[in-house]
């Protein structure tokens, strides 16, 4: 699937309605340049999930964030922007992949091998123009 959102509020929408497919041990593996929209989209999952848009934020040092969600699934938020090289295991981000919650990972391309996951490629049109290109989504079984 492809798409173009002209603002945030836009990709929020597409984080939401991708949120709305997702089953219990998913991976969503996000792709894009810094400042391209992957966090704004997490955002979208995350009000999906019953999760506070606020409580999203950039990773400064944490690498992975915890939310509860409404319906009792955890939405584990990983930044691997700051990962060094080679580091990945150290992480322990294993272990929160393909478990009881849905993992969201912005700079999935640092780690090595992500397994199954959902694909979300963020590419910069312009200020505030957006192409989302989605692979992997199974939308027949929504919630
Ligand atoms: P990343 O996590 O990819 O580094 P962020 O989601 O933190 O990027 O930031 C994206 C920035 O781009 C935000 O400041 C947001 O307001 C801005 N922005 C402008 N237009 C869009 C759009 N269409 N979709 C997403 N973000 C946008
Ligand atoms: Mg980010």
């Amino acid at each position: 699937m492809r798409l173009v959102t002209e603002n945030p509020e836009e990709t929020i929408e597409a984080g939401y309605r991708v949120g709305k497919a997702l089953r219990k041990g998913q991976t969503v593996c996000l792709y894009g340049d810094l400042g391209s929209g992957k966090t704004v989209f997490v955002k979208g999952i995350a009000r999906a999930m019953g999760i506070a848009e606020r409580e999203i934020t950039s990773a400064s040092f944490i690498i992975i964030s915890e939310h509860m969600g409404e319906t009792g699934i955890p939405l584990y938020h990983i930044d691997l922007y700051r990962l060094e090289k080679g580091g990945i295991e150290e992480t322990g981000i294993y272990d929160y992949i393909g478990r009881d919650g849905i993992a969201v990972i912005e700079w999935a391309e640092r780690a090595a091998d992500m397994g199954d996951c959902i694909r979300v490629k963020i590419n910069f049109i312009s200020e505030d123009k957006r192409e989302l290109i989605i692979e992997g989504l199974d939308e027949t079984d929504r919630k």
